[in-house]
């Protein structure tokens, strides 16, 4: 971009994320939450949260409360919003209820909206009628030439009423849009949307344009499914005669299988993904990496750096595949990143965050198992979680990893354990070990690693082989971290007794 164009938008760009509160967190709203923070903070300017909680029955009691807390576990606090306040509130739609009929009843009074009367009964029947004859749905029209008056009249009277939008015919309306340029909707199939209902509660489409201009919003960023309506909307910025804030709409996010992200086929509630142990950071990077990357090579990056350089013509919007495995690596990336203070705390934040809120009964007693033993062995706890940041991909992985550190009762698997060699032989080999181990003072991973090798070589026995059936001894697991390091946590009385374990166990 010019430089001349950035430095005219510093300090005057505003964006805003419009959840409804009718579910859960949803990974979308952290989609487009995360581009708006952003892109706000790459010109000084101002992210905005507003509550679009015009549909009644939709709504959900705490879903306002709970998309805070993901916006504070995402840490993407909004700068304005009902809770915070702000100069252009109230933000909650609910609340400005007065607005959205004075500006209905301004576009009846300039003519671009009517009053309608019809009945659900009859809007059944045409819709029915279109349904037939392959026509697709939309008013017909019936009441778009009642006079004002006689309209007035009517609501007088106390008849139900509601305003719709007087779309032009035989025009082309023309919607700009930052990411595919300018896109044409011919005025004929755009419907005479209803903008205010019975009820007195705005539509999306009235309310949208009416918050957007009053709140100064100077960017729209919301998903490409939005894109049908705009029209309407242009229409609505034309008839108030407000500019058209730039519009950006972003690709709609898909499975594996190009189909579009759905709860059924993946996961698409932000819970899910707190609950299975991920960064809120490495997730934010995995979105933005759907459509975005600072350059060829990489593919890890912080949010920070995204505000260094992002702009929407870079955005890629082909629909962007939501793949897991990609976030399980990147995921990876970033636990690796943490030190150990950091990933007990992220460890101990995620365990007690299941603990309350957990849906998935397996992780549940996952972490009270981990609790568990982070009360009575503190120290094994620290030193083995140390050791399983190496190959964990999420946090959830960590207590399945270290649980043989604290389940004695061992499962074992006789091929793993013999290693292709006779019983006798195994056991004679594990014994001499076992003795030899238990001579040695120290505690030290390499005096074992020494002992282990020589009593290989003693039995004529390959290291591998050896190392592999001391591993299943002691953790009657295929892989973990290095067997001595291990055996170092456990201890040498615990190791022995496992070790005495396992040749119990191949000599039945
Ligand atoms: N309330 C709409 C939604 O839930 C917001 C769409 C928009 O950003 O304009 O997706």
């Amino acid at each position: 971009m010019a430089k001349q164009k950035k430095e005219k938008l510093i300090g005057q760009v505003r964006t805003r994320i419009a959840p409804s509160p009718t579910g859960y967190p949803h990974v979308g709203t952290a989609f487009q939450a995360l581009f708006d923070w952003v892109y706000a903070r790459r010109y000084d300017g101002q992210y905005i949260l507003r509550i679009e909680d015009t549909d009644q029955k939709r709504l959900v009691v705490d879903a306002e409360e709970v998309l805070y807390q993901a916006f504070s576990w995402l840490d993407l606090l909004p700068d304005e919003g009902p809770k915070v306040g702000g100069q252009y509130g109230p933000y909650r739609q609910s609340e400005r209820l007065e607005l959205y009929q004075q500006y209905a009843q301004q576009l009846v009074e300039q003519g671009d909206a009517y009053y309608c009367f019809c009945s659900a009964e009859r809007l059944t029947q045409i819709r029915e009628t279109q349904r037939k004859t392959g026509q697709p749905p939309m008013y017909d029209r019936h009441c778009r030439n009642l006079s004002l008056k006689e309209a007035k009249a009517r609501i007088e009277a106390g008849k139900k009423v509601v305003v719709r939008l007087k779309v032009p015919d035989d025009q082309t309306i023309r919607v700009y849009d930052e990411l595919r340029g300018e896109v044409k909707f011919d005025s004929n199939i755009v419907d005479d949307q209803v903008l205010l209902k019975s009820d007195g509660f705005p539509t999306y489409h009235l309310a949208v344009v009416v918050d957007d201009h009053l709140m100064g919003i100077t960017h729209i960023v919301r998903g490409e499914e939005w894109l049908s309506s705009a029209p309407k909307h242009v229409l609505l910025y034309q008839y108030f005669n407000w500019p058209i804030p730039k519009l950006i709409h972003t690709p709609t996010l898909r499975n594996p299988d190009k189909s579009k992200l759905s709860k059924r086929k993946g996961n698409t509630s932000l819970w899910w993904y707190r609950e299975h142990g991920y960064l809120p950071t490495a997730l934010l990077n995995f979105l933005a990496l759907l459509v975005w990357k600072p350059n060829e090579q990489t593919e890890i990056f912080t949010r920070k750096e995204m505000v260094k350089f992002f702009e929407w013509r870079e955005m890629n919007v082909t629909g962007p595949i939501f793949d897991i495995k990609k976030l399980n690596w990147l995921n990876g990336k970033y636990l690796r990143k943490l030190s150990k203070e950091e990933l007990e705390k992220h460890l101990s934040e995620w365990a007690d965050w299941v603990e309350k809120k957990g849906q998935d009964q397996e992780v549940v007693n996952e972490v009270k198992l981990f609790k568990e033993w982070k009360n009575s062995k503190p120290n094994v706890l620290r030193q083995a979680v140390s050791l399983a940041k190496d190959r964990a991909r999420t946090l959830r992985e960590i207590p399945q990893a270290i649980a043989f550190y604290f389940e004695s009762d061992l499962e074992y698997d006789g091929h793993d354990l013999l290693q292709d060699h006779e019983a006798v032989e195994m056991i004679k080999v594990l014994t001499a070990v076992d003795q030899q181990l238990l001579e040695i003072q120290k505690n030290d991973s390499q005096v074992w690693e020494k002992t282990i090798r020589q009593a290989a070589d003693k039995h004529d026995l390959s290291h591998k082989d050896l190392f592999m059936a001391l591993r299943s001894a002691v953790t009657a697991q295929k892989y973990t971290p290095p067997l001595y390091e291990v055996m170092t946590i456990l201890g040498r009385e615990e190791s022995s007794k496992r070790i005495q374990q396992a040749i119990n166990f191949l000599k039945n």
